[in-house]
């Protein structure tokens, strides 16, 4: 029997590099459904190579625009209920939610009332709705296995030995900005903060690399996969990009995943989890590799990394506020009307406002709704 295969965020850099890996992977799994924001035409493409029975498109009209390019066979939803739908309806064995951003948070909520694998890339949605999310795969009996290459590192060190971990040495190559001052980063081209320099990913988890908000919001990310309090796990800064995370345990042993840094290393263990399969990419030349480094991060260049912690430790809606303000935030550095620097004074202005009044016993209306206020009051700290 084929395992059959969900992609939400198709079009995307992972959900690309998910495409890939599964053509690869041949025989052994079946694409049944794909989804796509905008971009219409790479999604057709997809669906006529891999015949999914659902192709979700991001509104109505595009799904309509679609619909005459599609197979015969595929169904074509549209926007959050469209996801919700694919979710309900469409067979499937694994889940990869390669959606960015907050959009995320409705279909994995879906997705974890099911008992199946989620292959888990998207980070906001986790975030945002932690607890929530844990309790309901607890419950349901759904196993998420991280994409995100740290956390599928810490994953992989950790098999069978949860229980002694005792911290967590999330690593960070530092992002396109890690050796330029403070005082430069509002002259340096977005451009070339859009590249860099080991991973190509996304638009806006690159700018996250940037500004270090992506390592803070890998610290929260750890939190809720491994539950390990957010003062056990250290961030370290490590440029060659080789060790993707380590776990120390009880007895002070360490253990490190180290490969080339490509994504769809950590996408294809999540699919193929517990086996590992042959793959065609690089292996590490150690000959080649001079020195593995580390040095502590910079907090005061990258004040995002504490606004994290911040979020974490105060709990509630706090991490949803957080994560909502800051994709408004780059949102808005990305269409100019904010400088990199003001990123995170954006953040740091929502998150001290922000009213966290229920701390336990979120629902999912309770974080969709600090997500909407916290985005409305970052658009209007950006355009005031
Ligand atoms: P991309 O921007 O490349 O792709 C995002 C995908 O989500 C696209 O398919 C896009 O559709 C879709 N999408 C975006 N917004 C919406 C929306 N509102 N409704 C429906 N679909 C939407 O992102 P990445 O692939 O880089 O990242 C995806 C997630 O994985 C992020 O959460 C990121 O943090 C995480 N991640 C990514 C890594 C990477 O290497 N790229 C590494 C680790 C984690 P379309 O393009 O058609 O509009
Ligand atoms: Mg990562």
């Amino acid at each position: 029997m084929k395992k059959k295969v969900v992609i939400l965020g198709s079009t995307g850099s992972i959900g690309t590099n998910a495409l890939d890996v599964l053509s690869r992977l041949g025989g052994e799994f079946e694409v049944t459904g794909l989804s796509a924001g905008s971009n219409i035409g790479l999604v057709s493409a997809q669906a006529r190579k891999f015949r999914p029975k659902f192709v979700c498109a991001g509104t109505k009209e595009l799904a309509y625009k679609i619909k005459s390019s599609l197979p015969s066979g595929t169904k074509v939803v549209a926007g959050t209920g469209g996801l919700k739908e694919i979710v309900a309806s469409c067979p499937a064995d694994i889940f990869l939610i390669a959606i960015s951003g907050t959009a995320a948070i409705i279909p994995l909520v879906e997705a974890v009332k099911k008992n199946k694998r989620i292959a888990l890339a998207n980070k906001e949605a986790l975030i945002s709705a932690g607890p929530v999310v844990m309790e309901l795969a607890a419950k349901s009996g759904a196993e998420i296995i991280p994409v995100d290459s740290e956390h599928s590192a810490i994953f992989q060190c950790l098999e069978g030995k949860r229980e002694y971990l005792s911290r967590i040495y999330l690593t960070g190559s530092g992002g396109p900005l890690l050796d330029v001052s403070a005082a430069k980063f509002d002259s340096i081209a977005r451009r070339r903060i859009l590249k860099h320099p080991k991973w190509k990913m996304g638009r806006k988890i690159t700018i996250d690399s940037a500004t270090m908000m992506n390592k803070g919001l890998e610290i929260i990310e750890a939190r809720y996969l491994f539950g390990i309090g957010e003062d056990k796990i250290d961030v370290l800064i490590h440029p060659e990009a080789i060790i993707h995370s380590m776990v120390e345990f009880a007895d002070g042993a360490v253990l490190a995943q180290l490969a080339v840094p490509d994504m769809r290393i950590p996408i294809q263990y999540a699919l193929t989890y517990p086996a590992r399969k042959g793959s065609h990419l690089k292996s590490v030349d150690f000959t080649k590799v001079k020195a593995l480094s580390f040095r502590p991060p910079d907090g005061k260049k990258f004040p995002c990394l504490e606004l994290a912690r911040r979020a974490v430790r105060a709990g509630g809606t706090s991490p949803a506020a957080l994560c909502a303000a800051d994709e408004e935030a780059v949102r808005c550095y990305l269409e100019g009307s904010i400088k990199f620097s003001e990123i995170p004074e954006v953040i740091e202005k929502v998150i001290s406002r922000h009213k966290n009044t229920k701390k336990t016993g979120l629902s999912i209306g309770d974080i969709l709704d600090a997500g909407r206020r916290a985005k409305e009051e970052a658009r209007a700290i950006c355009y005031h």
